[in-house]
């Protein structure tokens, strides 16, 4: 899975959204993050087939919303999701939140018929507790390949990351820039103008350097050039070391977060 991708919730003017899809990848991207509930995969699936980029250069990644969790919904839902986007599967599928109809043997049986008719390479959970990886790991075949959680220097998930670690899957970073939030955090602008970068770049590497995959959302090819400059910027020890001391406020990009929701 490339460590960066383009997040594409709330790019809802799907002209817009087909071209920033198709931009992002000419411009080096090769790996995508969209969802049923964004109502854009029709469009983002118009920006890969735009793009001069082959479809098998593209890691594509999509989400079940969590009212679509029963056995059959699941199945009926994705059949529709590839439909849009225009593909035969996709390389990753995520269960969006453990919540409304979320029934783990139900739902994490018909994920795993998805992965046995060869429709997801990848099965991926997204607002996952420790605790509910751990219970979904007891009735899957297929391995957990991803939980995409939010994750930026303001709030850097230490817990989850550790038992990602141990357990043996990819941390993917939502709302990476904390929706724009690390461009006024007074650590992160100092570290950017020290190596001339931008406030966005420093967290995205930031991420990187713990090995969490980034995906964020840019309309503007300015945005969206200068988050894949990221790629290039390397912190040192000690720029890492004052983002992790970064005093916290675990503050979330929506406030009123819960897994169950
Ligand atoms: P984000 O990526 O942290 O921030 C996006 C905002 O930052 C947009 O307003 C964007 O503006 C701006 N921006 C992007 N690059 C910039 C740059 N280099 N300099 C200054 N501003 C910049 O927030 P997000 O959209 O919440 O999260 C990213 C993606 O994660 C989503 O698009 C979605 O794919 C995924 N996500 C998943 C979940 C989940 O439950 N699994 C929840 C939330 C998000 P422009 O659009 O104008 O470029």
């Amino acid at each position: 899975m490339p460590m960066l991708g383009l997040g594409t919730w709330q790019n809802d003017d799907l002209a817009q959204c087909a071209e920033s899809v198709r931009t992002a990848l000419e411009a080096g991207y090769r790996h995508v993050d969209t969802a049923q509930a964004y109502d854009n995969e029709a469009a983002v699936g118009d920006g890969i087939a735009a793009a001069d980029v082959s479809r098998e250069e593209v890691f594509l990644a999509t989400k079940v919303w969590a009212d679509n969790l029963s056995y059959r919904d699941v199945i009926e839902t994705t059949e529709q999701s590839l439909e849009k986007l225009g593909v035969d599967a996709v390389d990753l599928l995520y269960i969006h939140w453990p919540s409304r109809a979320y029934d783990p043997e139900e739902t994490l049986g018909a994920f795993d018929e998805l992965h046995d008719r060869g429709l997801i390479e990848h099965v991926g959970v997204s607002n996952f507790t420790p605790e509910h990886v751990d219970r979904a790991r007891e009735i899957l075949d297929a391995p957990i390949f991803a939980n995409q959680v939010e994750m930026h220097p303001q709030l850097p998930q230490e817990e989850l990351l550790a038992h990602a670690t141990e357990t043996g899957y990819n941390l993917v970073a939502y709302s990476p820039l904390a929706r724009g939030a690390v461009m006024d955090d007074p650590t992160v602008l100092e570290i950017a103008e020290k190596h001339d970068v931008s406030p966005a770049a420093v967290s995205l590497a930031w991420l990187r350097e713990r090995d969490v995959t980034a995906i964020p959302k840019a309309t503007s090819e300015a945005h969206i050039r200068d988050n894949l400059e990221s790629v290039r910027v390397e912190l040192p020890a000690e720029d890492l070391a004052a983002i992790d001391a970064i005093e916290r406020t675990d503050r979330r990009v929506d406030p009123d977060f819960s897994p169950d929701w």
